[in-house]
């Protein structure tokens, strides 16, 4: 058993890990960059260390420096929340170089889920549906053109190596190939110092569904349904729900079963979300996301499960303390994201919180790092907080999700709670229907920017 793990993160996440340690009787140590020394995740912890200046390639991204308050404190293992050095397999290499545990997968699953091209043909040959596409990189345009015509028009060009939306290009038709396919090799070079590309079916109007997905490492492996996260802008998510609303018992069976038998046989350990594009009825997969996610709390509520705590067991050389046949769903849950970011453009708007009181009551659940009087430093992401919502059913979490937000008070910055609002009153949101590219078009006629 750990007595003491270590949470190479900040904000709402590292709260989350410490939350989950302290119930299992295991303490923990936070770490921090100068600017985050008075930030909750270190008043939370056991102990803390600080690791450097703010830029994160000099703390929070340091591997020595990490590794290094790992043995000052004995700490025996890293939880690496999201973001930062939770896929990186350098890292992971390094953690168990030094003796320690990584509280995640191993190196070798987080490198072949990193490289697209390679994540695709792993999860083809373990029986997991794909967009329709080219097998691996394309070489040259005349290449392109014909498989192209195989797929079928409107097909989408995007970088091996790609990540954040970046590298992508449609092309509807032929005339639009050329220059599709040069734009996305540039883009790919400039961005990754990797020109290579493939080629997708581009879905016209699918929906995000992600499978969660939990192994002990030992072949045994379950899925925890999943969630829809199709209102997205520039490819981030705002707002998660679980169960998907599109999404019947029969689908979320077939394809749970099937991300759940792939990932078991590949001995994968820890949570991992399995990404898909969903249309007429059809699961595509994109990516997987070797971690715990930001939308991993909608997935908790339903299943009344604490996925860090599984995080941990399993980190342990523990079996997973519940099986597939165990796992029911209860109710609804949807999460929005509170950013630090002004309206229309999501410009991030650090500065001083002047009030911030959280909702309660039944089914209401806030993480966030803040406090009345936190100074939101510039360096990080403009995530505060996420506000969750469970009730027995869709439009019982619709309401609370209303409720909870009259009661949210952040003062001091501009944030995407007024957003939220505003969705609420939109019939799309409260029935449930609605795609990847829903959310950018209410912006352009709502929100001009
Ligand atoms: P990244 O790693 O850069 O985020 P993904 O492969 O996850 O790239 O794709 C990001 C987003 O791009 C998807 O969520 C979806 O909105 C869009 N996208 C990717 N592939 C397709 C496709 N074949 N058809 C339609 N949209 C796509």
């Amino acid at each position: 058993m750990f007595d003491k793990i270590l949470v190479a993160n900040r904000g709402e996440i590292a709260l989350r890990v410490i939350r989950a340690a302290r119930e299992m009787g295991i303490s923990t140590v936070a770490v921090h960059s100068t600017a985050d020394a008075d930030a909750m995740h270190v008043r939370m912890a056991d102990e803390s260390v600080c690791i450097g200046p703010p830029p994160s390639p000099q703390s929070y991204l340091s591997m020595p420096a990490i590794i290094s308050a790992c043995e000052i404190t004995g700490a025996q293992a890293i939880h690496p929340g999201y973001g930062f050095l939770s896929e990186n397999a350098n890292f992971v290499q390094a953690v168990e170089d030094h003796g320690l545990t990584f509280i995640g997968p191993t190196a070798e699953h987080i490198r072949i889920m990193g490289d697209k091209i390679t994540a695709i043909e792993t999860m083809k040959a373990l029986g997991v549906p794909c967009v329709p596409g080219s097998d691996g990189g394309v070489p040259d345009l005349e290449t392109a053109r014909r498989l192209a015509a195989d797929i079928g028009y409107p097909v989408i060009i995007k970088a091996t190596a790609g990540g954040g939306g970046r590298g992508m290009k449609v092309a509807n038709s032929p005339d639009e190939m050329e220059s599709a396919f040069r734009t996305a090799r540039a883009e790919a070079k400039a961005a990754f110092g990797n020109d290579e590309v493939y080629i997708e079916k581009y879905l016209t109007t699918p929906r995000h569904i992600e499978i969660q997905v939990f192994g002990d490492g030992k072949g045994h492996a379950v899925h925890l349904g999943e969630r829809d996260c199709s209102l997205q802008r520039r490819h981030q998510k705002i707002l998660e729900e679980a169960p998907g609303p599109a999404i019947s018992a029969e689908e979320r069976d077939r394809i749970g079963r099937i991300c759940a038998e792939a990932v078991a046989k590949i001995n994968y350990i820890g949570a991992g979300t399995i990404e898909f594009l969903y249309e007429n009825g059809e699961f595509y997969f994109i990516e997987m996301n070797t971690r715990l996610q930001v939308e991993h709390p909608v997935t908790e509520a339903i299943f009344g499960v604490d996925l860090v705590r599984e995080q941990i067991r399993v980190a342990e050389g523990l079996p997973m303390s519940f099986t597939q046949d165990e796992l029911e769903i209860s109710g609804h849950a949807i999460e929005v994201r509170i950013n630090a970011e002004r309206l229309p453009d999501f410009t991030p708007c650090p500065g001083t919180i002047t009030a911030y009181h959280a909702p309660g009551g039944l089914g209401v659940r806030m993480d966030s790092a803040l406090y009345d009087g936190y100074a939101i430093p510039p360096y990080y992401d403009s995530l505060i907080g996420k506000l969750i919502v469970h009730g027995r059913d869709r439009a019982e979490a619709v309401a609370r999700l209303r409720r909870a937000l009259s009661e949210l008070i952040v003062d001091g910055v501009d944030t995407t709670i007024p957003l939220f609002h505003a969705l609420l009153d939109e019939p799309d949101i409260l029935e449930g229907t609605y795609n990847i590219h829903w959310l950018e078009k209410w912006l352009a006629e709502n929100l001009p920017g």
